[in-house]
């Protein structure tokens, strides 16, 4: 879940605004159930895995919101918390591709300049999702012909990928000549534009997580294992998250704004303790990740319409001034959702949140297991004790927060 922003978007201030802070660093899904589920995901781990997630089982906690203060630090960090899937059609979406790589070089835009300075695009779409070389190219050799998808994905994975983490991905002219055969005598510059990620790609970064989880394992470097694991626990609560598979993520597009911390942390906040069971029975070994991280946020799409229709339902019955109250956080006073209005939303939604925490406990644990396993189950005992000291990295992420500045589209 995402946090600092937004968070304060459905609380109102009616404090000192030197206040403000104190509440803006409340995250919402994040300090409580964030930290609830790295926490109790501990318990569904075998046994040659708890000797060691227990042992650091403060830090897995503490460290359960981490991903949500690198917001502050790096652009690349928004994205991983969401997915707009429902800007995709319909589900299952089935021409959304479920490898990273390949959605990206399907929603990327490839664009050329001229001689003259002029950008033009490089490709057209044609069916089955062939590009074609646009025909205002007449200079190149093969215009018109169809570019198979297969030959533009090589293309994308060998020349573009290693750039992304750039500002911009550009293609040297000879380069793009030499790999497709032809000659571009005017080409002046070729870049590559990404317009996947600003959509979010949460589901793809799972199983980005999973594969450096794993690595941690075969290096055996504990310190690298409990900060992946940490934040891996983040992202996989995030996909359980309804709201955060979806364009309209705080009820911004339907007149219901708030709803995005109303659901992820005001219900957990006035319910979970009393009333939620959170002994979720063992990890498992998740045999296929990519589908499983699918299916996941799948689900989560699947709940869209419940969490933003029951909520714009209530708020028609609810007298308006019986829908949010004043209430003290610490010492400051705060405009939120009543008590007896979030009874009424959490009682029309049945178990649902309650369900999706048991659900993101267990796909935690199945997370972590899984990772060791394909590691190779290497003997967690023999790990040195990576010590509670706060590095440079952490540090400097805390800087970053402090700085207030976040980094990216906020997805709550
Ligand atoms: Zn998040």
């Amino acid at each position: 879940m995402n946090l600092y922003p937004r968070t304060v978007l459905p609380i109102l201030l009616l404090g000192a605004t030197g206040a403000l802070l104190a509440t803006a660093l409340a995250p919402p899904w994040g300090f409580y159930a964030h930290r609830k589920i790295n926490r109790q995901a501990v318990f569904t781990l075998p046994p040659e895995m708890i000797v060691f997630y227990k042992k650091n089982i403060e830090y897995l906690t503490e460290h359960a919101v981490d991903p949500d203060m690198r917001r502050y630090a790096t652009r690349h960090e928004a994205p991983r918390h969401f997915m707009d899937l429902d800007r995709y059609g319909e589900p299952p979406f089935p021409t959304l591709p479920r490898h990273w790589a390949d959605a990206l070089a399907q929603f990327s835009e490839y664009y050329f300049i001229n001689e003259k300075n002029d950008t033009l695009p490089l490709f057209k779409r044609g069916p089955e999702g062939h590009l074609y070389l646009e025909d205002s190219l007449v200079f190149f050799e093969k215009t018109g012909q169809s570019l198979p998808y297969d030959t533009l994905l090589a293309f994308f994975k060998s020349d573009i990928l290693p750039q992304y983490y750039e500002d911009n991905w550009v293609v040297d002219c000879g380069v793009f000549s030499a790999r497709f055969g032809s000659v571009l005598p005017r080409c002046n510059g070729i870049f590559v534009v990404d317009k996947l990620s600003e959509h979010g790609i949460l589901p793809y970064h799972l199983n980005k997580m999973l594969n450096s989880l794993k690595y941690a394992f075969i290096e055996q470097d504990a310190k690298k294992i409990l900060r992946l694991s940490a934040d891996f626990g983040h992202y996989v609560a995030d996909a359980h998250v309804p709201l955060h598979t979806s364009q309209n993520y705080n009820g911004q597009l339907s007149g219901q704004d708030g709803i995005h911390a109303f659901w992820e942390t005001r219900l957990p906040e006035l319910f979970a303790e009393d009333t939620y069971d959170f002994w979720v029975g063992k990890a498992s070994l998740i045999e296929k990740p990519q589908d499983y991280f699918w299916d996941i946020v799948l689900k989560s799409h699947s709940y869209v319409d419940s969490v933003l229709g029951i909520e714009k339902d209530l708020r028609r019955q609810f007298p308006p001034d019986r829908q949010f109250c004043n209430e003290m956080r610490g010492d400051v006073l705060v405009k939120t959702q009543c008590e007896d209005f979030a009874k009424a939303y959490s009682d029309r939604m049945g178990s649902m949140v309650e369900d999706r925490m048991r659900a993101a406990i267990v796909a935690t644990g199945s997370a972590w297991y899984t990772a060791w396993v394909l590691a190779g189950q290497p003997d967690l005992r023999s790990l040195a004790n990576p010590g509670s000291e706060e590095d440079e990295e952490q540090k400097e992420l805390e800087q970053a927060v402090k700085s207030g500045k976040l980094l990216g589209r906020p997805h709550e």
